[in-house]
């Protein structure tokens, strides 16, 4: 037999997730069945209408919540097999997050803020130094780094935020509505810098209920009900969209 090319595995592998929430006597199926696979590099949109099931995804691929069914591999682990602690490390090395509301910390400076996930994961003071001003110059913020939250535009904030979300060089950047609370210009600033790390050849979900946001993404997943009912490749202008098969999870599973 010829081996064949080497092959990552996805950075996200879904396959059959369900949810269920249950509270009091009702039942909500927020995630009905979903199977999804994200490759490395890719830079997708999730769009769909408030209940959709958008954010519980999100929850599930951090590492946040669990499935009630279903399978979910991260970055080719098999997220069950984890216990807690094995969890909140694999989130911390693998998972950068960017906020709607920026969480940043509002007594600090920007420097502070982006080198608090590197104090997190024990790398020495001066190295953290360099790498928190390296990644805040990759966002256009070299001359910022001793501002406070309070003292930067929005769109700025936010990229303090992507900085700090990218500075452990995660496998992939998670957006919950990252321009929800910006205007328009700030948030063309966060988009393209998004785009930027993209190019860069992170992997980034991003969700967004804005579709001139989504346009950003290299591709579209569309939510309706807890499934996925549309799942779309950027194209030239002109060009029809194509629909895309979901990819074949069962062929990636983890060994
Ligand atoms: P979206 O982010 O697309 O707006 P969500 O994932 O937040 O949607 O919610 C999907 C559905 O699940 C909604 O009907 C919501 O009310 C329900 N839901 C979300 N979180 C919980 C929870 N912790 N307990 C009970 N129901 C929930
Ligand atoms: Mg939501």
């Amino acid at each position: 037999m010829t081996p064949g090319p080497p092959r990552h595995p996805p950075v996200i592998a879904l396959r059959g997730i369900e949810k269920t929430y249950r509270t009091g006597g009702n039942v909500v199926r927020a995630l009905r069945g979903m199977s999804l696979a994200v490759e490395r590099g890719d830079f997708v949109a999730i769009m769909g209408a408030s209940g959709s099931g958008k954010s519980t995804l999100m929850n599930i691929i951090g590492c946040l919540d669990v499935p009630t069914r279903g399978h979910f591999w991260l970055d080719g682990v098999d997220v069950r097999s984890l216990d807690e602690e094995m969890l909140a490390h694999l989130r911390s090395r693998k998972i950068g997050f960017v906020f709607q509301a920026f969480n940043l910390i509002a007594r600090t400076t920007a420097l502070a803020n982006v080198e608090l996930p590197l104090v997190y994961a024990g790398v020495r003071p001066a190295a953290r130094r360099q790498r928190a001003l390296d990644a805040l110059a990759a966002v256009g913020l070299a001359g910022r780094e001793d501002h406070l939250p309070s003292e930067l535009s929005g769109g700025q904030q936010q990229r303090v935020a992507i900085a700090r979300a990218t500075v452990t060089n995660p496998a992939l950047l998670l957006a919950d509505e990252p321009t929800g609370n910006l205007d328009s210009t700030a948030q063309h600033e966060v988009m393209s810098m998004l785009t930027k790390m993209s190019l860069e050849g992170r992997t980034i979900v991003l969700i967004t209920h804005e579709h001139d946001v989504a346009q950003y993404a290299k591709r579209i997943v569309q939510f309706r009900d807890g499934q996925i009912i549309s799942d779309r490749r950027a194209v030239a202008v002109g060009d029809p969209p194509p629909l895309i098969e979901s990819h074949p999870v069962e062929q990636v599973a983890s060994p």
